[in-house]
């Protein structure tokens, strides 16, 4: 992945209807050898994005290379936190334990059904208005297809 000589047109086209400067060939060449090999499109213009929204400062190229890279850290560390919950999840649910926090996550996670967690306020006796599930069956992840653990909260709760 890297920018096209276009991608750095549209770039420095951006950037000027922020800066007023004016664009030539020289630019182009010069902004194409100064950016870092590994940017795509995307990445770039968000880098642009943020520079501007934060800062007074005409853009450079260093800029852009800068926030790149912040933007992409960012982006690994939040979806390995995402990741690291979900194994989290994963492993109680093996474990058979309640996952801490609860969210909702947790209450959608697949598995053999919680005999216990059906019998709350008689939920298993009854329809689920939330995913269908007939009396006597387990709630179904609509997601996934596959049989939950715990009820949907709808069905835990209509006592009617
Ligand atoms: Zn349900």
């Amino acid at each position: 992945m890297t920018l096209t000589r276009n991608d750095v047109i549209d770039l420095l086209t951006a950037a000027a209807s922020v800066d007023l400067r004016k664009l030539g060939e020289a630019d182009v060449t010069g902004w194409s050898a100064m950016l870092r090999s590994d940017l795509d499109r995307d990445l770039a213009f968000e880098a642009l994005r943020v520079h501007y929204a934060t800062s007074p400062e005409r853009v450079m190229p260093a800029h852009i290379n800068a926030r790149a890279i912040e933007i992409r850290k960012d982006r690994a560390d939040r979806e390995e936190r995402l990741e690291r919950e979900l194994r989290a999840d994963r492993n109680d649910a093996r474990h058979g334990l309640e996952p801490v926090g609860g969210g909702p996550l947790a209450l959608n996670a697949d598995g053999p059904p919680v005999p216990g967690a059906y019998e709350v306020g008689g939920a298993v006796d009854r329809e689920c208005p939330a995913c269908g599930a007939v009396p006597m069956e387990p709630c179904v992840n609509r997601a996934s297809g596959r049989p939950m653990r715990m009820p949907c909260l709808a069905r835990m709760k209509s006592s009617a």
